[in-house]
């Protein structure tokens, strides 16, 4: 989608940090970072929110997390431990209508979340 923000990073219109790339999804920095390390790990295909997600989706969904675990191992935070976490519309706080998951790590992650 064109007007999408990270569409257009996955097309390499809008400059980001990447930090890990194959056929399914891509990671980068978050540009607004909330620990140390702040990464979105997004589906190369637009799907906008978790409720939209299709049962073809699912190996794309799976990727998803096996692509953070490999980064938190990247980024020295498998042994530590981290956070992962989706936003689902408003109540969930989700402001970017692409779907992403969030690998925050480095610091100690509180509960409840806010
Ligand atoms: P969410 O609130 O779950 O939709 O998360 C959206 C995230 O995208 C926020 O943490 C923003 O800081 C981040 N973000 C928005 N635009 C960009 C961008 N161009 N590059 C990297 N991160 C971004």
């Amino acid at each position: 989608m064109s007007d999408c923000i990270f569409c257009r990073i996955a097309a390499g219109e809008i400059p980001a940090e990447l930090v890990y790339e194959d056929d399914l999804v891509l990671g980068f920095r978050d540009l607004s970072p909330q620990a140390p390390t702040h990464v979105l790990i997004i589906p190369r295909k637009h799907i906008a929110t978790l409720n939209d997600l299709q049962p073809e989706d699912e190996a794309i969904v799976g990727r998803l997390y096996s692509a953070a675990a490999q980064i938190a191992a990247r980024e020295g935070l498998a042994e530590r431990g981290y956070r992962t976490l989706i936003n689902c519309n408003a109540d969930g706080g989700q402001t970017v209508f692409h779907l992403h998951l969030h690998l925050l790590g480095g610091r100690q992650m509180n509960w409840p979340p806010g």
